[in-house]
């Protein structure tokens, strides 16, 4: 069984006053507010990112919303108006994982010598098969089997991206290592965390980490 656990809320933000118009609902002059519309995206509330910026305008009067025109269209002020959790809330949502593992007391797996090598020089394209329920202080549910991938290598931390769906057992992440679904960007969130890279060995002695491929 498979889940897909994206979800999404719809938000408002204020961008600020937009001088004085008319409004055709009330007929009246007034102070008009310049708003953005949005949708936060999130994935276990990890990796959040907003979609579907929708700007309008909101008459104070009698509050009749119009779709902002050409002219009212500000990319940079409509970004800047989304509250920085909605935008940045998967950078912070990746240091949560730090903070999860460093309090987890998961016995340890079973230690395999290529594993172990594998956690202390990682590699572009390694595969990790990770218990998500496990990165996480409050899980959707009790297993969450899922794959993260490392993109980039930096030093002493790794950039990782995690899997858009999890199962609740190891076959389907499995399968889809095995089947090279789990190779193709789109098979992640679109959110990269950056982790230390001394967490990787961390998440595989607590267990988080069931196995690396390569
Ligand atoms: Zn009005």
């Amino acid at each position: 069984m498979f889940f897909v656990s994206w979800g999404s809320k719809g938000e408002v933000a204020e961008i600020g006053p937009a001088g004085d118009r008319h409004c055709d609902r009330c007929n009246q002059d007034g102070p008009f507010t310049k708003m953005v519309a949005y949708r936060v995206r999130h994935i276990y509330w990890l990796f959040r990112w907003v979609t579907d910026r929708t700007p309008f305008l909101l008459c104070g009067r009698c509050g009749s919303q119009y779709l902002a025109d050409q002219g009212d269209h500000d990319a940079k002020q409509e970004r800047d108006a989304i509250p920085f959790w909605d935008r940045r809330g998967w950078t912070i949502g990746a240091g949560a994982i730090g903070s999860v593992i460093a309090l987890g007391s998961i016995a340890a797996a079973a230690d395999s010598a290529a594993d172990s090598g594998y956690v202390q020089a990682p590699h572009v394209g390694d595969i990790y098969e990770v218990d998500l329920a496990k990165m996480m202080d409050k899980p959707e549910a009790r297993v969450m089997r899922s794959a993260m991938r490392i993109t980039a290598v930096k030093g002493d931390s790794v950039e990782v991206a995690v899997a858009n769906l999890y199962y609740d057992d190891w076959r389907g992440v499995d399968r889809d290592i095995t089947s090279g679904k789990a190779a193709q960007a789109d098979y992640y969130a679109p959110g990269h965390a950056s982790l230390p890279v001394a967490n990787l060995k961390r998440m595989r002695d607590d267990g988080v980490v069931y196995d690396i491929h390569r």
